[in-house]
């Protein structure tokens, strides 16, 4: 047997002989305020000085690959179990580090493959992430005892830190790789407890030098609403933000980037605010599929239109910019209000009274 193989089987039959013993885990940390349960599973990892790989394969087996998918979407609930179990947490506050929380929230209902409303894509590729769907704050990086990875960080309406009101970042600024705290470890042979989950896998930048930038704002009305729709994902009231007004507000992102013959609502509206559009990413794309500043853009341009939804809207259509069958274009549940509004723009006539 190859000297590593032999290594890391060992390591693996010692750590399980250490996490088996007692029901509950010698280090028994608990989800940190609106901890991901992936930063979560690392740090438990790393808790026990052990490699993310060697901790899992000793937990769940070698044949229970978790790292290959999302887990944090699709987390199953013998891991979340086995989670609450052995480190004494309610399954309740274990389930919480899931983005299965935002059901009824961002999106109307849970499913584990394909597009969900506003939650990033990490597209997966084996054990590589080729999105760039987990952000950060370098500044919350820094401020925290132990750093550790937000669920609200997964969230594409998001691009700016309610906490410090600076951008988010969507990659490693040094080597602008993906951040994938399961693979820190990797390449390291240091004690990996000493590693924060700040680190870089690729690149070992710690992120949380990273500086941070001011957002850009077009004007001060949408910005505000773009924070306040931020705070209702963070548990605060945030005033009218609810299911409805995040599918409205998603319908009418998407129809930002819509490639039809004679509708431009982005151009339309670059127009009314006055600033010049950015390169958007080309191809068939979801919105939670681009990167920070891009989707920073089209929620700007997006909550413009949303600040006065009707006028502006009405506007749009009167030069030619939008079009009634793209405004409900696969959007079967829209919302009564909504489409009390955009009723009005069904017959294309009624636009020249
Ligand atoms: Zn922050
Ligand atoms: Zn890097």
């Amino acid at each position: 047997m190859d000297t590593s193989v032999k290594t890391k089987a060992t390591q693996t039959t010692v750590a399980g002989a250490r996490l088996a013993a007692d029901r509950l885990w010698p280090i028994r940390y608990k989800p940190l305020p609106d901890e991901l349960l992936s930063s979560w599973l690392v740090r438990l990892a790393h808790g026990h000085g052990l490699k993310v790989q060697t901790f899992c394969n000793a937990i769940f087996g070698e044949r229970l690959q978790i790292w290959n998918r999302d887990i944090d979407r699709i987390a199953p609930p013998w891991l979340l179990n086995e989670l609450s179990l052995r480190t004494g947490t309610p399954y309740s506050v274990a389930a919480d580090t899931t983005l299965r929380t935002y059901e009824g929230v961002l999106y109307r209902k849970f499913r584990s493959a394909g597009p969900l409303h506003w939650i990033l894509v990490l597209q997966m590729y084996h054990r590589k992430r080729l999105g760039f769907g987990l952000q950060f704050c370098p500044r919350c990086l820094a401020d925290d005892e132990t750093p550790y990875f937000r669920k609200r960080w997964r969230v594409a309406l998001l691009t700016v830190c309610s906490v410090h009101k600076t951008m988010l970042l969507d990659r490693c600024p040094n080597c602008a790789a993906a951040v994938a705290a399961h693979r820190i470890d990797f390449h390291r042979f240091d004690p990996v407890e000493n590693t924060p989950v700040s680190f870089c896998h690729q690149c070992n930048f710690d992120m949380r030098t990273a500086s941070a930038a001011e957002p850009i704002f077009y004007d001060g009305s949408s910005f505000a609403l773009l924070l306040a729709a931020g705070d209702r994902i963070d548990g605060d009231a945030g005033g009218e933000w609810a299911l409805d007004r995040f599918a409205v507000l998603h319908q009418l992102c998407r129809t930002m980037t819509a490639r039809y013959k004679h509708v431009g609502l982005r151009n339309f509206v670059l127009g009314q605010i006055g600033v010049p559009d950015i390169a958007l990413s080309q191809g068939h794309i979801s919105f939670e599929m681009r990167p920070v500043a891009e989707r920073h853009h089209l929620l700007l341009l997006t909550a413009w239109l949303m600040a006065d939804l009707e006028p502006r809207l009405r506007a749009a259509w009167q030069r030619r910019a939008v079009r009634y069958s793209v405004l409900t274009k696969d959007f079967p549940e829209r919302p009564d209000w909504y489409g009390r509004i955009v009723a009005k723009f069904e017959n294309w006539r009624d636009r020249l009274q």
